[in-house]
């Protein structure tokens, strides 16, 4: 027979290894991977409709896991800004777009690059002092880097105007995200100084298909124009929906029936591909 002595030592040592193998929680995972630095950047194309042109791309946020397979945003976005993780996540993604695509912003001035701000750096703004030490140094112009901010994200009024009047006069273009989604009238976006509005997927999905929500987005698009403002559709998956866009003016779209978001190689060959057409 084993003396007690080694039993317990063997059960101390499965015990151990039980423990290290369990996953770590949702949040330590993601903290981890944040230390890892394991995101990568996407970019999906905006083409400007009346020429069919590449004329930007949004970038978008992708985590990639050690074993190779992608996370998409909306599974690790809402903890990453619970948590504050947004925020070096953020930083991240300008220092991405600064070194990726520098070569061919400079090469191309008319080219702009969006990135999404979260909530917390509309607030502080932040974002502003992000961007400015990222681009100082680097050769792309202010306006080459778009920033989307969501409703949601702008809800405090006051802060959130403090922060898209001053990153417009530093020279970016703003974009209200998701318009639609949540609480937006007409007088809510006159408070809010903006250069475009994103019609959420979920309006241009309608399109063709009969549903009451359809004329919903010909109220969107009217509601931009008295403003002023550009409008960007996303989520155009149809032939139809981008005819459909086409007919009332809107400027830009954004969607599969383009172009997936996709890495920077195979980003700047679309859109060296649709200079050549
Ligand atoms: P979003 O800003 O509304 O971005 C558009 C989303 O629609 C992207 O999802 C894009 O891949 C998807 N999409 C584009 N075209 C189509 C289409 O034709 N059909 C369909 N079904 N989907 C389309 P994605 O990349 O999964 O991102 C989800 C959300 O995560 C984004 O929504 C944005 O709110 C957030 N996100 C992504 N990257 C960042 C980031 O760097 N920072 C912050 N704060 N949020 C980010
Ligand atoms: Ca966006
Ligand atoms: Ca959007
Ligand atoms: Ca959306």
């Amino acid at each position: 027979f084993l003396p007690v002595g080694i039993l317990l030592g063997i059960g101390l040592v499965m015990l151990v290894l039980r423990v290290s193998q369990a996953r770590l929680s949702p949040l330590a995972d993601l903290q981890l991977a944040v230390k890892k630095k394991e995101f990568i950047v996407h970019y999906q194309p905006i083409i400007e409709m009346a020429s069919g042109r590449c004329i930007g791309a949004e970038a978008l946020l992708r985590w990639r896991r050690p074993d190779g397979s992608i996370v998409r945003p909306d599974f690790f976005i809402a903890l990453a800004e619970e948590s504050g993780l947004i925020l070096p996540l953020t930083d991240l993604v300008v220092d991405t777009v600064v070194r990726e695509m520098r070569d061919t912003l400079r090469q191309d001035r008319a080219l702009h690059i969006a990135i999404n701000v979260a909530a917390q750096d509309m607030k502080t703004g932040r974002i502003l002092e992000v961007v400015s030490q990222a681009l100082a140094g680097s050769d792309i112009r202010p306006e080459q880097l778009w920033m989307e901010a969501t409703e949601r994200g702008c809800m405090d009024i006051a802060s959130a105007s403090l922060t898209l009047a001053r990153a417009r006069e530093m020279g970016h273009s703003m974009a209200l995200d998701d318009f639609g989604t949540g609480y937006s009238n007409l007088q809510y976006l006159q408070g809010l100084p903006m250069d475009a509005l994103k019609i959420d997927k979920s309006f241009v999905s309608t399109i063709g298909t009969g549903a009451a929500t359809s004329a919903v987005i010909d109220h969107i698009i009217a509601m931009a124009k008295s403003l002023k403002l550009y409008i960007v559709a996303e989520g155009v998956e149809t032939l139809e929906q981008a005819a459909y866009l086409a007919e009332r003016g809107v400027d830009f779209a954004q969607g599969w029936l383009f172009s997936r978001p996709l890495p920077v190689e195979e980003f700047v060959a679309f859109y060296c591909a649709t200079l050549a057409d």
